[in-house]
């Protein structure tokens, strides 16, 4: 029997963050960058792109810049309970990246 998928609840945990980034593909481009990893929650693959222009202007980009960002799961499996307006199971976590550019 498949295991229903996680009912959607906004949650986070301290493990999140550790357990996306592995396995996690970075993608850096110029004006994004798009997060390819498995959501900690319930497993599911999913992609998270998040714009860097926003951090222009505040900060010249010099290599070795770490910057966070927060996270949400967007999987595309339906999960029990979640709102019509949004995606995922509900978790969502900080990451801290590192700007090689
Ligand atoms: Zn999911
Ligand atoms: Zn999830």
């Amino acid at each position: 029997m498949p295991r229903l998928p996680h009912a959607f609840k906004e949650i986070t945990r301290t493990s999140y963050a550790a357990d996306h980034l592995t396995g996690l593909r970075v993608e850096g481009g110029r004006h994004e960058v798009v997060l390819s990893g498995i959501c900690p929650r319930c497993r599911h693959p999913f992609q998270f792109v998040h714009p860097l222009s926003g951090f222009r202007g505040l900060r010249p980009a010099r290599p070795g810049n770490t910057y966070t960002v927060q996270v949400a799961c967007l999987c595309a499996v339906e999960h029990p309970d979640c709102p019509e307006d949004d995606e995922g199971c509900g978790a969502y976590w900080v990451l801290l990246l590192r700007r090689n550019a």
